[in-house]
């Protein structure tokens, strides 16, 4: 259908719920899975390693270096699980590995919220990847140089396990629970497909570690996450090709794409700011991105049915299906006016004075922000014009010339 449907998955609530709802589905269906799968072992062992590494490999060229570094974790993890983590946890060594993992996985994965979006490739990857080996080499020492005994002694008087619950002690199901709900509420907040990436990571580690005991667990779980990881991935490649990044609306491409998919009766309308270089000259390029933002939100409360792109710079372009012109100027004609007469309210940040005392009071004059008013000229078409779209957009961009001409704010 749409290009615009898939944005569904970039949504905060479903970038939220999704995860949560396939986690616990897991966690329901474990036996099922389990029993479907009986036949298929070999490649249910597989399947995390070689979809994880998918992502990490996509991750490279999209430069999702955060949700990169999730999946490695996760491939680490994994590798460590299958290789050393097979025996009862009963013996000490394999039980200590468990505590480790358990503590150290969930905290790594958190943290990748706070660090910044950077290459692996570079100072700040080679400083990431030092840490990362140093908690390694820390782990090692602690359980092939330590007499276990004496720690997992130690680490059962503080970590309280309930053993038919679960594997895992109640004080690390506490901090796991609680890094998740965090993870969920930065995703709430900030709506980023690599805090997705991290969410996704803690759900299925967690369900991993507490349902420890459960046969392939750990390929199941670890399977789900990286099929989630892979449609985060998708979606936000998806957003890279469609979504102008300025003002968050489709763009050229995607409209381009839709152009091609249109019915018999439909209406295009070209949308360009007026004298939009003079406002950039006196306010600042800043500001005009900000006000092109705030046009893009204006024309997404049009009040009729319609497809709203950034054709590129300031110009828009409006797509109403199944409509004639004569059906849409009404709507287009409040537009216009609708803009025209929004109070813009103008932060003059670009040209504060950097004398101290004359910026003050200017500052202090400035307080309640400059208002102005910006215009836009419209030019209309509809496909009773020409069959072909490519000539109804000519003519579209002819009468906006033509509203131009005639002393712009008008619909032509
Ligand atoms: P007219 O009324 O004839 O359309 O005059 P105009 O100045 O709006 O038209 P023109 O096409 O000459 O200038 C378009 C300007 O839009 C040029 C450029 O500075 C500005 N512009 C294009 N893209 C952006 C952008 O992404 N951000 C900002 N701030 N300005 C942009
Ligand atoms: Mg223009
Ligand atoms: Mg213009």
């Amino acid at each position: 259908m749409h290009t615009l449907s898939f944005s569904v998955f970039r949504n905060a609530k479903m970038r939220f719920a999704l995860p949560l709802a396939l986690v616990a589905g897991t966690f329901a269906a474990h036996s099922n899975i389990v029993a479907f799968m009986s036949q298929h072992v070999d490649v249910l062992l597989l399947l995390p390693y070689i979809l994880l590494s998918l992502v990490m490999m996509l991750c490279q060229p999209f430069n999702q270096s955060k949700t990169g570094i999730s999946a490695m974790l996760m491939l680490l993890a994994y590798y460590l699980i299958q290789q050393n983590l097979q025996a009862p946890l009963s013996q000490s060594q394999t039980g200590l590995t468990y505590i480790l993992l358990a503590v150290l996985l969930p905290l790594n994965l958190f943290q990748l919220h706070f660090i910044p979006e950077r290459r692996l490739f570079s100072r700040f990857g080679l400083i990431y990847l030092s840490i990362l080996g140093l908690q390694l080499c820390w782990g090692w020492l602690l359980i092939n140089h330590v007499n276990p005994e004496r720690y997992n002694a130690t680490w059962q008087m503080y970590f309280y396990t309930i053993g038919e619950f679960s594997p895992l002690p109640l004080l690390l199901i506490i901090m796991i629970v609680a890094l998740a709900c965090a993870s969920a509420s930065i995703i709430l907040k900030r709506n980023q497909g690599y805090d997705q990436a991290t969410f996704i990571c803690l759900l299925f580690t967690g369900l991993t570690l507490f349902q420890f005991q459960q046969p392939y667990i750990s390929s199941i779980a670890f399977t789900a996450a990286s099929s989630l990881l892979l449609l985060n991935l998708i979606s936000c490649s998806h957003e890279l090709a469609f979504i102008d990044p300025l003002t968050g609306i489709p763009g050229r491409r995607a409209m381009e794409t839709e152009l091609k998919h249109l019915g018999r009766t439909y209406t295009l309308a070209m949308l360009d700011v007026d004298h939009f270089k003079k406002f950039n000259d006196k306010y600042g390029h800043k500001t005009g991105d900000d006000v092109l933002r705030l046009v893009a939100q204006l024309l997404l409360n049009i009040n009729i049915k319609a497809d709203v792109y950034r054709f590129g710079g300031e110009e828009f372009t409006i797509l109403i299906k199944g409509k004639t012109k004569n059906q849409c100027l009404d709507a287009l004609e409040e537009l216009r006016e609708a803009i025209a007469s929004y109070p813009m309210h103008i932060r003059d940040n670009e040209k504060r004075p950097a004398d101290d005392e004359d910026g003050k009071r200017k500052r202090g004059k400035r307080k309640q922000s400059e208002v102005v008013q910006i215009t836009v000229s419209i030019g209309v078409a509809d496909s009773l014009e020409d069959s072909r779209t490519a000539n109804v957009l000519k003519v579209a961009d002819k009468a906006l010339y033509q509203a131009k001409q005639n002393g712009r704010n008008q619909v032509v």
